[in-house]
């Protein structure tokens, strides 16, 4: 077994939204959007880290440079979708995945089941072995002040000889 864990943190762009607020692969509605080189879905490069992670790579910056035209406002299911591949191709597959996201805002329980099945279709998993949590920052913390999102991930990868 294998295991592999992903964080990553994007801040709030100032003033009103320039682009839609993605996270975990779905359209959040919020006036507010993050910055980042690519559209920004802090949850899916922290998964595709974790996934990453437990294959003994790098991250995702290393593969996906943000400094590259190419991956300038990309979406991130790409990332994702590649480094489940590694997965399938180094002989491991995907047991479980597990997924926080911190924000104080927007509010993200309506959302969590739509994420949930997103994570698994990418993943080609059942949404039984897809968890997703979504956590304030009580108000305290850059979480808390509404400065940014952060999001967490843990994979559980098996040999999976073919
Ligand atoms: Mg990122």
């Amino acid at each position: 077994m294998r295991i592999g864990l992903g964080h990553d943190t994007h801040r709030f762009e100032e003033g009103p939204a320039r682009r839609p607020l993605i996270l975990g692969g779905v359209e959040v509605p919020y006036h507010r959007s993050l910055a980042g080189h690519s559209d920004a879905d802090v949850l899916f490069h922290a998964l595709t880290d974790a996934l990453l992670g437990a294959l003994g790579e790098g991250d995702i910056g290393d593969l996906f440079p943000d400094t590259a035209e190419e991956n300038r406002g990309r979406n991130s299911a790409d990332f994702l979708r590649y480094a489940a591949g590694q997965v399938g191709n180094r002989g491991w597959r995907i047991e479980n995945v597990d997924v926080i996201i911190f924000a104080q805002a927007p509010k993200l329980g309506p959302y969590k089941e739509q994420i949930k099945k997103k994570i698994a279709e990418h993943l080609g998993l059942p949404p039984g072995s897809v968890g997703v949590k979504a956590k304030t920052g009580e108000r305290v913390g850059f979480i808390g002040r509404e400065e940014a999102i952060s999001a967490e991930a843990v994979v559980l990868l098996e040999n999976d000889p073919k």
